[in-house]
């Protein structure tokens, strides 16, 4: 896959997504931060430009895009608030996104126009106390109940859980065992029997909260059923698996925006800055530093675009190709936002300057849609097996 330039319409997408947030975003983003109120306002402005629709079917009122023009979105949001491009990659790499690619035409109808016209947040409930990195121990499950099933289970993490209308949650079908038979619903968080229990108080980012949710015997009917799990097999289960590889990617989308926010910031403190007559730019230590950040961003963004380029019109980013941006962008992003922290001196870990709250924000992202060594994890299995990533230059080593 070679690196293309950006065709006219991902450069007027790139400059719409910029304008965004550059007017709306930035100026608030340490006010998000600051309060831990959910972004409001950066919720409307992303929905009265019409970015929430970005990856969205146009018959649901979206525009049809692909992985790559949600990556320009995502990129030129988190450069400037990472609290609120998540609200995006809600959208654009979770429970829309999953409904679109696997559920029925019920669900679309149902919830596609209200991701797309910005009406409904979603999220996605994986992760459980007891069973994260190693999801195939959740014990969140459904019972039978005539046509339909009853759902129990606590699921924490959750992002924007408590504001969301709908949730993507993984669970466990009637007779499972292992990861036998885990599938997915989305339920409907006005249902009776849906609790939000918490708010994690966590390092950032703040103007978006992870939540606790309780399911306690939820009603969900036969059509809000999206990924039937069968007790004798790991299809579901894998078929969700490889749907992750979307988020893995917005993740990494944000932290190469991010990052790219952080190395600017600190090119144009270093330009400012003056030792005595001297700006700190003319020391050659700081310059190496930056050097360095500018290759960490630009490798992070050469495979994150080879792999959303890879997924094409509605398919999914290769799995490989899309860990591999993960960690490069995660490893990059706190890279950068540290190096950035101490090219500011004082000022860098003074919260009246943009950068330690950047180093904040993407910290978790490290975390999240499956962690830097579960990323390792599958790259080394791969690897070790033979599996080449999408480079011709690769052998096989056997
Ligand atoms: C900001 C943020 C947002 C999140 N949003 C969501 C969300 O919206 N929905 C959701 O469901 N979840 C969400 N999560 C949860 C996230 O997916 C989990 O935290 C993550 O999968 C890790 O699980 P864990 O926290 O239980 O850690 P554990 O799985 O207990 O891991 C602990 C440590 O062990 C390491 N580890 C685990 N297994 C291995 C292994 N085999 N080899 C080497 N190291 C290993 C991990 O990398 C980690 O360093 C979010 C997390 C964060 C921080």
């Amino acid at each position: 896959m070679q690196f293309v330039p950006e065709t006219e319409e991902q450069s007027a997408l790139r400059k719409l997504a910029r304008d965004v947030a550059d007017r709306e975003l930035a100026p608030r983003a340490a006010h998000w931060d600051e309060t831990e109120e959910f972004p409001h306002e950066s919720w409307r402005a992303i929905a009265d430009a019409g970015l929430f629709g970005v990856t969205i079917g146009e018959e649901f009122g979206g525009a049809g895009l692909t992985d790559l023009e949600g990556t320009i979105v995502l990129e030129e949001l988190a450069r400037a608030d990472v609290s609120s491009a998540i609200l995006c990659q809600l959208i654009f790499n979770g429970a829309p996104r999953a409904i679109e690619h696997l559920g029925n035409d019920a669900l679309k109808d149902r919830w596609l126009p209200r991701a797309a016209n910005g009406e409904s947040l979603f999220c996605l409930g994986i992760t459980e106390p007891d069973a994260g990195s190693a999801v195939q121990h959740m014990q969140t499950r459904l019972t039978e109940d005539g046509d339909g099933f009853r759902l129990t289970g606590y699921k924490n993490y959750v992002t924007s859980g408590h504001v969301a209308s709908a949730c993507l949650v993984w669970t466990r079908f009637p007779g499972s065992k292992g990861a036998n038979g885990i599938g997915s619903v989305i339920v409907d968080l006005q249902r009776p029997g849906v609790k939000v229990t918490g708010i994690h108080k966590k390092m950032g980012p703040r103007g978006k909260a992870e939540a606790e949710l309780a399911f306690d015997d939820v009603r969900v009917e036969p059509d809000e059923v999206l990924v039937r799990g069968e007790p004798d097999n790991v299809n579901a289960f894998r078929s969700l698996l490889s749907h992750l590889n979307h988020e893995r990617c917005g993740n990494a989308s944000m932290c190469v925006g991010a990052a790219q926010g952080a190395l600017e910031y600190a090119i144009r403190y270093m330009n400012e800055r003056k030792l005595g007559d001297r700006p700190i730019a003319d020391l050659q230590g700081l310059q190496w530093k930056i050097a360095d950040m500018a290759i960490r961003v630009e490798e992070a963004r050469l495979l994150l675009y080879r792999a959303v380029g890879m997924a094409g019109p509605g398919g999914t980013p290769p799995a490989l190709e899309s860990a591999l941006a993960k960690a490069a962008a995660n490893l990059a992003a706190r890279f950068v936002c540290d190096e950035a922290i101490q090219i500011l001196g004082g000022y860098g870990y003074s919260r009246e300057y943009p950068v330690e709250r950047m180093y904040r924000d993407i910290r978790g992202l490290l975390i999240g849609a499956g962690t830097v060594e579960v990323q390792r994890n599958y790259i080394a299995s791969k690897v070790l097996k033979g599996d080449a990533p999408a480079s011709p230059a690769w052998r096989d080593p056997f």
